[in-house]
């Protein structure tokens, strides 16, 4: 009977040891979005999706590991009987991948050995771990297909939450969301871009219609309690029909779901902003690269009136640049952070123009030389030092390079906390007045055409009632965190703006309630103590052991697992330093 063990790496993350960095945290937003934001870094850790995905779409027995402590992981190889032993890494994390092979090989001998995720793209990678079997592309068919099992089964959608051990201001009070894997890859074909090149440029779909994205929808959030996904897809929009599926089934069962999701600006302009703001999108994550247009998916846009009309309709925008490409040097790389900052999206993700393997980048600058291959794998993560010839910095100054324009945008602009809050109740304001303008003029929406055309129809649009609602929801999230802001802001602009988003918030909503009173004030708490915390170095949490079994499923009628293993973790209850955590 074959048994199949899918595993993360394991912990702890964001630590300097023999096997990573500080700089590498298994953070997503702390790590390089919100970097030196401090206590007003919004903490989470993002789930290995993957794993849950291809277990769920097995017929063999399966068990997923996700952030395991070295302890958790060689119990599950001393114990599992595994006959199958599947790891998903990145670059970076390509060392702890050897440690567990070589635990593997000693105590599971006759376990097969599968590597995967964006790390299966090192060369010479059998040099460094001792493997049987690779999977460099998307993994579900690649698994149905290695264990002979039907590849076209229909795909079933796991039950996971988006984010796990989340806290800002060391406050456990962000909401819990879904995470929607409606499909991988991208045929953007940007020279850099790691996603695009492991899925060979193609697009593959795990829910192709909007009914699927709906159902899914519906399930996670019966199991979960949410009504907020994140759409794990590079470009959700490029596929209008499923968007506009997605949409209709919304509105025929009166759900109006948000979601958080990634665009590039191409398709934001040609959906137009009704549809979005109608589709319940409240978060994008856009590509905005350089000033210097250098990707068709900007040419030609104006990305400083899309991102602001963005906001203005409530959606928060998380835009990406990219550091130390060719045409940097020490005058152009501050006009494109300058620029970059200039945007004035929510929050900003600086990355450096790394050549990861098995893109177009790397196979380029490998063949011309530019490759620095005596630095470690575990420091090639986009965060310290580039590990490539750059003409224009040495590698020291890149790793400062990177870290003053986070301070540059946290200091232009403050808290992206504070910024996101600002953008959902300016977006609030300005859909409740479009709502009522339309009523007036007898406007309804059309599905066909994606606009609100004139139709003399004066009834009121019950969906965008309920989306109206949602929006609410949404802002008032960020409410108890406006007092802490403003005590701990960067500086005199930032406590400033903290103030105006606070008043703003009550003109729009009334005064805060009791309840938001309270939780106010226990954010202050949390952040008295997490600042105090920080101030012996960055806080750094590990996220608790996630461990999940699926059964043997041979034979059985394809049904997805309902059961909602989300609630039996084990988490670390208590914050622990980087130090702690090392020890661990
Ligand atoms: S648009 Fe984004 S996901 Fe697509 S190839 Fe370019 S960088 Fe990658």
């Amino acid at each position: 009977m074959k048994k199949l063990l899918l595993t993360g790496v394991f912990k702890p993350f964001g630590v300097s040891d023999e096997y990573g960095e500080a700089l590498c945290t298994m953070e997503l937003l702390n790590n390089q979005v919100t970097r030196e934001q401090g206590i007003h870094s919004p903490r989470s850790n993002n789930p290995s999706f993957g794993l849950y995905l291809m277990a769920e779409n097995l017929e063999i027995p399966a068990t997923v590991l996700d952030f395991p402590d070295w302890e958790d992981f060689t119990k599950e190889i001393r114990n599992g009987n595994y006959t199958h032993v599947g790891i998903s890494f990145i670059v970076p994390n390509v060392l702890k991948v050897k440690r567990m092979a070589e635990y593997v090989r000693k105590h599971a001998p006759n376990a097969v050995i599968i590597l995967g995720g964006h790390g299966a793209g090192i060369p010479g990678l059998e040099e460094i771990v001792d493997y049987d079997e690779v999977c460099r592309g998307e993994g579900v068919f690649w698994l149905r297909r290695y264990f002979g099992e039907d590849v076209d089964k229909p795909i079933l959608h796991p039950v996971s939450p988006s984010a796990v051990r989340k806290y800002v201001y060391g406050a456990p009070i962000i909401s819990d969301a879904g995470i929607i894997i409606t499909g991988v890859g991208c045929q953007n074909t940007c020279r850099f871009c790691a996603t695009t090149h492991k899925f060979e440029k193609q697009y593959t779909a795990f829910l192709s219609t909007g009914k699927e994205v709906f159902d899914a929808c519906v399930k996670t959030g019966a199991a979960l309690k949410v009504e907020d996904f994140a759409l794990m897809d590079e470009n959700f929009c490029k596929s209008p029909k499923r968007a506009r599926e997605l949409l209709v089934n919304m509105e025929s069962h009166g759900k109006a779901y948000t979601f958080s999701t990634f665009s590039s600006a191409e398709t934001i302009g040609k959906l137009g902003i009704d549809f979005l703001v109608r589709l319940g999108v409240k978060f994008l994550w856009i590509g905005v690269e350089s000033k210097a247009n250098v990707f068709e998916k900007t040419q030609g846009i104006d990305l400083h009136a899309l991102i602001a009309d963005l906001q203005n309709h409530g959606i928060t925008v998380l835009a990406s640049a990219i550091l130390f490409m060719e045409h940097h040097d020490k005058q152009t790389i501050h006009e494109d952070i300058d620029w970059a900052i200039s945007l004035e999206s929510d929050l900003l993700q600086f990355m450096q123009f790394g050549p990861i393997p098995g893109t177009r980048l790397y196979k380029d600058y490998d063949a011309e030389g530019k490759l620095l291959k005596d630095i470690p794998w575990p420091k090639q993560h986009g965060q310290d030092e580039i590990w490539f010839n750059h003409p224009s910095f040495t590698l020291k100054e890149t790793a400062t390079y990177t870290r003053d324009a986070f301070i540059k945008k946290f200091q232009t602009h403050g808290p992206g906390v504070i910024n996101m809050a600002h953008s959902y109740v300016k977006g609030y304001i300005t859909v409740a007045r479009e709502v009522a303008e339309r009523q007036k003029r007898g406007m309804t929406w059309n599905a066909e055409t994606l606009r609100y055309e004139e139709t003399g129809n004066h009834a009121p649009d019950e969906f965008m009632k309920l989306r109206l609602e949602a929006m609410k929801r949404s802002a008032l999230e960020f409410r108890p965190v406006f007092k802490a802001a403003e005590l701990y802001a960067p500086n005199i602009a930032a406590a400033k703006k903290a103030r105006m988003v606070a008043e703003l918030y009550e003109a729009t909503f009334g005064p805060p309630t009791l309840t938001e009173r309270v939780q106010g004030l226990a954010v202050r708490g949390f952040a008295f103590v997490e600042s105090i915390r920080a101030k012996d170095g960055d806080v750094m949490r590990q996220p608790g052991t996630i461990r999940h079994e699926w059964p043997d499923r041979h034979g059985a009628v394809p049904q997805a697992t309902e059961e909602n293993h989300w609630v039996r973790h084990r988490e670390h209850k208590r914050p622990q330093t980087a130090a702690a955590a090392s020890r661990e």
